[in-house]
């Protein structure tokens, strides 16, 4: 590890921000040095320690690609600028980026992406779209399981806190960057416990936020006109899955994915970064587009509250692109006035910085700073009743009404099979022939009253199971919370 300390500018007394700083691999020391650049000249003030993360220390035999003692200075930093780093292919590397997210609980990953007409070409000259995706949760928590020969399992968890915490820093986001409208995608007409959770606490919170225009799109549909028409939208917050596909759409269309930045923010830490990743193959040639990294830097500028420099650099920057000083990847031949490299992006951006743009649209920043959201309180308790429980068994036959003859030979008095289900799709009673089945059965005993029933019973249908040699894989409890039924039922049922 290389660990130093360095003052970017001590011409004014403003307090310091100490921060981490990971130069990567591939490009990331090029455009980090950029980035550096521009905001000491500006007049940041940050005292830096760096970190060395990535390529190197993975192929050192650290599978996790940092050392304890780098997490030791993130943690002490709170805030940390990271440039792209090259995972390993294979090995059982992990990637850092996530790792990183969740042991830091940064819940909140922020992608603003607005289009830079008539100088960077794009098909929605009029896009300016601030995508809040949840980073900690969903089908990432990366939690799968073989359960039989066919099947396999991701456990999509959704929480409450995740859900509160997201949705409520996308208001706040709005409220303080005087954006009007937040939009939410889920798919709750197919996953209505999940993401029906998700959309509830949308509802919720959004009537906190009267003055704040609130609306609610399935994501398929959602996305599609995100593509068509993103002018139509404002912040848009979604789930982990959803938002890390959309994010990537949204840079794209608005001219390039290479000019994006982004924050992950949480209660106590927070990461600054570019979109894009190390681009190892035109590392060191001084050619690589440093943007992406500077708009990450001007978000942490503006999270540690030194938005003057913020402001100053977002200026300076929309002037460059303005002027046609582009670097290749964005250089088009009638738009572009100047190919130039990454060091002379770079002093062009510094020579600009007292410069604002004269077409494109300047940015105040007077009201940036980090958001300060109020910490999730547990809510009290709900009333919970088990009213049974569905066994999933591995069985290689295939007549649903022959399995459901085995099943019924262990069932309960007080817990019957209620209902056989392949794949969520019903198959017993009164399936469907043309069904296609796999060896994986949802089989559901239940009260026929609907009443409790007492735990030991879900333990006499598994000893049974175990007795019959039926092979339970795994059981879930369905329970009543506050007398409403909380578990999904058999399509077709
Ligand atoms: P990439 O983003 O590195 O490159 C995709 C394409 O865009 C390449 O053609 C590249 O040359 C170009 N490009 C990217 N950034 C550019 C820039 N600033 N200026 C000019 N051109 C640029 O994606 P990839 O090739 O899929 O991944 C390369 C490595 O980066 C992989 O090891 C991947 O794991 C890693 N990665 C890291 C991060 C991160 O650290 N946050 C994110 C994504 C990918």
């Amino acid at each position: 590890m290389n660990c130093y300390s360095q003052i970017c500018s001590t011409k004014t007394k403003k307090a310091m921000n100490r921060i981490t700083v990971a130069k990567g691999d591939g490009i990331g020391p090029e455009i980090m040095n950029a980035t550096l650049k521009i905001m000491k000249a500006a007049g940041a003030q940050l005292e830096i320690d760096e970190i060395e993360i990535g390529e190197k220390v993975y192929l050192a035999g650290n599978t996790s690609g940092i050392s304890k003692e780098s997490w030791d200075i993130i943690r002490r930093n709170k805030v940390f600028l990271k440039a792209p780093i090259t995972t390993p292919q294979g090995g059982g590397y992990k990637s850092l980026n996530v790792s990183t997210r969740k042991f830091l609980g940064l819940y909140s990953n922020i992608r603003p992406c607005k289009s830079l007409h008539p100088f960077v070409k794009t098909k929605h000259p009029d896009m300016d779209v601030v995508i809040i995706r949840e980073n900690e949760e969903d089908l990432y928590a990366g939690i799968e399981h073989q359960q039989t020969d066919e099947v396999v399992q991701c456990l999509k968890l959704i929480s409450r806190p995740g859900c509160e915490k997201i949705i409520r820093y996308a208001f706040e986001y709005c409220k303080q960057y005087g954006r009007k409208k937040v939009t939410c995608f889920t798919k709750d007409n197919i996953m209505k416990q999940t993401d029906g959770l998700f959309h509830e606490v949308f509802n919720e919170i959004a009537k906190e936020y009267p003055e704040i225009e609130n609306e609610h799109w399935i994501v398929d549909i959602g996305a599609a006109k995100l593509a068509d028409t993103p002018e139509e939208f404002d912040v848009i917050v979604m789930g982990n899955l959803y938002g890390d596909m959309l994010s990537d759409v949204a840079a794209q269309i608005t001219g390039s994915v290479g000019l994006g930045g982004s924050a992950n923010i949480g209660e106590t830490c927070a990461m600054f970064e570019a979109i894009h990743g190390s681009a190892p193959l035109i590392a060191g040639q001084n050619i690589a587009n440093p943007s992406g990294l500077i708009q990450g830097a001007i978000m942490m500028l503006n999270h540690i509250g030194q938005n003057e420099v913020a402001e100053k650099i977002q200026n300076a920057w929309l002037a460059t692109i303005e002027q046609g000083i582009h670097t290749n990847d964005i250089y088009k031949e009638g738009i572009s006035k100047k190919a130039v490299s990454t060091e002379e992006f770079t002093d062009a951006v510094i020579a600009n910085l007292n410069q604002k743009p004269v077409q494109l649209k300047q940015v105040s920043y007077k009201n940036g700073n980090a958001l300060k959201l109020p910490k999730y309180e547990r809510k009290s308790p709900k009333h919970k009743e088990l009213v049974g429980v569905d066994l999933f068994v591995h069985w290689n036959g295939t007549s649903p009404d022959e399995l459901a003859g085995l099943l019924q030979k262990i069932e309960l008095p007080e817990a019957k099979l209620t209902m056989i289900t392949n794949r969520g799709i019903k198959v017993w009673p009164q399936g469907f022939e043309e069904t296609f089945c796999t060896d994986h059965w949802r089989c559901r005993f239940k009260n026929e009253e609907d009443a409790t029933i007492n735990k030991l019973a879900i333990i006499r249908l598994l000893t049974n199971a175990e007795d019959s040699l039926i092979d339970v894989i795994k059981t879930e409890n369905l329970y009543h919370f506050d007398g409403k039924p909380s578990f999904s039922l058999g399509q077709g049922q």
